[in-house]
């Protein structure tokens, strides 16, 4: 699974969601799985019953029935939003006898469950509490065998209770979308989402992840509309009523949480890799797009198998774009389904695309599909993988620089949420399964990773995968299987490094100092341990890269006690003494190199993390001798993100013969990256400078959306009537980075004629926290105008009580909370200019009207504030609206 980002606000979404604590507490219920063991029977507790403390040992899943083959056959009714079912299931006991079988089967009623016979079915005994069905067989039975049983039930997934985490929004597990089809806006549509354990609000299963069965599914929805599933669809026959039905069939094992369904009028786009179906699922209007947005996936499947050495596993694959997706994407075992910001037009698509998490869902074919984590606890075996998955895809396809970007990107994302939560990556101990899909099971896992490759060597990194994939695959693992393959491979005992990594918490926090002694001829490198006194001291394996005299050595360290110092031997002071060479650790660092080294660095070490380094330590030094030259150098880069952070942070200063600015203007319109380019024209707009804009005006007809909205915020700098006369001609560009540049040009310049433009933007499923924000600035302005502000507040009301996002929403009660200060100002003004009006005017009796309209209009939104206040039912919004 890949949850969405939700850039700035991600921290703030990390940060109150881990303060998030409950406690389960119900009924122990009267009857409960039961497996015999001699003659003493082991009850098996609801896992709600148990009365969880913070931070509880959560074990695996105890199997006492194991699941063989689901064969579903499932029909809906679209105006309740229910789903017809009947199930057959095949178990059999795990190891001990048993007479009793246990199921999840949240929210339905339950209407036969029957044992599958030859000679007519046996109805059994079962209880049910909306959450466990209890079944009593007729017997026991044994391990080798195998028995069928038969439910008919309706699922009712929109009447469930559930709570969801911060990456799935919540855990119905089957999604009507436009059921009524009343949205003109979207298609009708339904999917499902099982992780983690919600496959079972739409069908009965043991919904825990060490599980694995074949399926069979058989749907049945209107005509026109095309289904997806797990594996290959065996038939598809018209019921001669409107209605025909495709069954689709798995015949490779794998996980309850896997389990997919999707109906809906999308457009199915063909590709393939050798004899493989690779098919792409969306809507009609980017079909046109597909081979842009996924066509690389082939190469990817490709790449992966051989990378591996382990061939893809399943019968095809196809990715799907739904709308209204509770997350990022999923990785159903050979049916990815994705959210809809997926589909972009090649426009869109030159400032960034989703191609990440493509290969982020296709590594977890591997990793989580053909091998799944035993518990919840084990999640970084799916999801470190899978984050993995996207540096080896990027180094591969766009070369190291572009891998180790998002490498950087994804320790600062880790650093960033470990100020809030210090957990192991493997988690035994958790309150809730939802908190464990956190930037430590993502980013840092991904980082660990990489790191173990870097110790052991690539060679015997990936025989070490293919190792564990080969041993493990169609079944589940801990992350004690994947270190018994690294073991069994390098031959090296590697608990110390599991231990340090995947078992306990944190990171090593890094001082580094150089010293070189001209007498002795000796580099000294004296390395720091410098986190809190109680955590642990880390083993580092270091590499040292010495450059000196044009060539540059090796040396590796290892770093194992809380301070340590390091000598090298040198026949002369070295121009760079590079730690970390590899950039490699995953660790917080004060690297104390001279500017002369840096310098160096920047043009003489490999890595894109080499040049990062060396223009951060530069940043703030303007006035460095070294200064000109190195963000030259950064300006220059072959890297991409390099240019764009050394145009973005350059002051001139010292620019003394205009070469930086040179650089800069001609950066603006002729960089191949739009990002360089919007980076290079945010530059320029803090120049205040008229001579350059031209350039500015000229990037408005730039073929980048980003580009064309920096340099409209920039030019709103140099001059904003052109800036608002421009934003007009570009009233009718659908793109949110172009909507958001004219809310913030309109907020401080437009007149009422801008409320219907703004109102229509504000209408729209996607608005952006930033729209919302901007238009809160221009109703501020046009609260006097009670047209305006009756048309403004309705359409806050409505964002505010329904958007889907909570920031939005927050958004929206923010607009309107400033909005009755503005007013309580204004009733102010007219007040006082009514008490210096002497006698009987028109003006007067206008204002004792407009004082009439803003009194009653203010008690209505006061009252309205504090109802949309205490409807909201978001714990993270709620916490924050209660501290306002
Ligand atoms: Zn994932």
């Amino acid at each position: 699974m890949k949850p969405v980002a939700l850039l700035t606000l991600a921290a703030l979404l990390f940060i109150i969601t881990q303060c998030s604590v409950t406690h389960k507490t119900s009924q122990i219920d009267q009857i409960g799985e039961t497996s015999s063991r001699g003659d003493s029977l082991i009850y098996e507790i609801p896992e709600d019953a148990i009365e969880v403390h913070p931070a509880a040992y959560q074990p695996s899943y105890t199997i006492i029935n194991d699941l063989v083959h689901t064969q579903l056959k499932v029909s809906f009714d679209w105006k309740k939003m229910h789903l017809f079912g009947k199930a057959y299931i095949t178990l059999k006991p795990h190891f001990y006898e048993t007479d009793s079988l246990r199921l999840d089967a949240k929210g339905f009623d339950i209407h036969q469950v029957e044992l599958v016979k030859t000679g007519g079915n046996l109805p059994l005994k079962y209880s049910y509490d909306s959450s466990s069905l209890y079944i009593s067989l007729d017997k026991k039975y044994r391990r080798e065998e195998q028995y069928t049983i038969y439910i008919s039930y309706t699922a009712k997934p929109n009447e469930l209770q559930v709570k969801g985490s911060a990456a799935i929004n919540d855990a119905r597990g089957l999604y009507f979308i436009n059921a009524d089809g009343k949205d003109p806006e979207k298609p009708r549509q339904l999917w499902t989402q099982g992780e983690t354990e919600s496959s079972s609000a739409w069908f009965p299963t043991i919904d825990k992840p060490n599980m694995k069965m074949t399926t069979e599914l058989s749907m049945t929805v209107e005509d026109g509309f095309v289904t997806l599933s797990n594996g290959m669809m065996i038939s598809s026959k018209s019921n001669g009523d409107g209605t025909h039905t495709d069954t689709w069939k798995m015949e490779l094992p794998y996980a309850p949480y896997l389990v997919m369904m999707a109906a809906g009028p999308f457009t199915v786009v063909k590709d393939h890799f050798k004899e493989l179906e690779v098919n792409y699922y969306l809507d009609k209007k980017y079909a046109p797009y597909a081979k842009k947005i996924f066509g690389n996936t082939p190469e990817m499947i490709d790449f992966f198998s051989k990378r591996l050495g382990v061939p893809y596993a399943w019968p095809k694959y196809s990715q799907v774009v739904v709308h209204d997706f509770v997350t990022g994407a999923m990785e159903n075992v050979s049916a990815t389904v994705f959210f809809d910001k997926m589909q972009q037009t090649s426009r869109e698509m030159i400032d960034g695309n989703h191609e990440d998490i493509i290969s982020h869902e296709l590594f977890h074919q591997w990793f989580g599909d053909l091998i799944t984590c035993e518990s919840w606890s084990n999640l970084p075996l799916n999801e470190s993988f899978a984050t993995y998955g996207e540096y080896l895809w990027n180094e591969y396809k766009y070369g190291r620089d572009e891998a180790d970007f998002g490498n950087n990107n994804d320790l600062n994302h880790y650093l960033y949420y470990s100020r809030s939560v210090n957990a192991p990556l493997i988690r035994y101990e958790y309150d809730d399964k939802e908190e464990v899909f956190d930037a430590i099971s993502y980013q840092k896992g991904g980082r660990i990773l990489h790191m173990l490759r870097k110790y052991v060597g690539d060679e015997a990194f990936f025989l070490s995968l293919k190792t564990y994939l080969e041993s493990n695959r169609f079944g589940t693992a801990e992350v004690h299987q994947l270190r018994l393959a690294f073991e069994k491979v390098t031959g090296e005992d590697l608990n110390w490094f599991f231990d340090q990594w995947f078992l306990s918490p944190g990171h090593p926090i890094l001082d580094i100092q150089y010293n070189y002694d001209s007498i002795s001829k000796l580099v000294v490198v004296t390395l720091n341990q410098i986190q809190d006194a109680e955590d642990m001291v880390f083993r580092l394996p270091i590499n040292v890269d010495i450059y000196e005299n044009g060539t540059k050595t090796r040396r590796e360290i290892v770093m194992n006690k809380r301070q340590q110092t390091f000598s090298f031997s040198c026949d002369t002071k070295p121009d760079l003494v590079n730690t970390d060479a590899d950039k490699s650790l995953v660790c917080e660092k004060s690297d104390n190199k001279s500017d002369t080294s840096f310098a160096f660095q920047i043009e003489h070490a490999p890595l894109f993390m080499d040049r990062l380094e060396a223009l951060q330590f530069f940043s703030d030094k303007s006035d460095n001798s070294f200064y000109s030259r190195v963000m030259l150098r950064g300006l220059n880069d072959t890297m991409w993100a390099i240019r764009t952070i050394a145009a973005q942070n350059i002051v001139l200063d010292n620019d003394l013969n205009g070469e930086l600015k040179k650089k800069i203007i001609s950066m603006a319109s002729s960089d191949p990256k739009s990002h360089v380019r919007a980076a290079a024209i945010e530059q320029l707009g803090q120049w205040n400078d008229h001579n350059v804009e031209e350039v500015i005006e000229n990037s408005l007809r730039d073929s980048s959306y980003l580009v064309i909205s920096t340099a409209l915020s920039a030019l709103l700098e140099l001059d904003s009537i052109k800036a608002f006369e421009a934003a007009q001609f570009l009233e009718n560009d659908s793109s949110d980075e172009i909507i958001s540049a004219l809310g913030n040009i309109y907020s401080n310049l437009a007149g009422p004629d801008k409320n219907d433009f703004l109102l229509s933007q504000l209408n729209k499923d996607d608005v952006s926290y930033d729209l919302v924000s901007s238009y809160g600035i221009y109703l501020s302005r046009m609260i006097g105008n009670p047209e305006v502000v009756q048309e403004a507040l309705s359409t806050l009301y409505d964002i505010a009580q329904n958007d889907d996002r909570w920031y939005v929403r927050f958004a929206a009660i923010n607009t309107l909370m400033n909005s009755f200060n503005a007013m309580a100002a204004q009733k102010e003004t007219w007040k006082n200019q009514l008490m210096q009006t002497t006698k009987e005017t028109e003006e007067s009796q206008n204002l004792a009207t407009n004082l009439e309209w803003i009194t009653t209009e203010m008690s209505a939104l006061d009252v309205k504030i504090e109802s949309i206040k205490t409807s909201e039912t978001d714990e993270n919004l709620r916490r924050i609206l209660k501290s306002q």
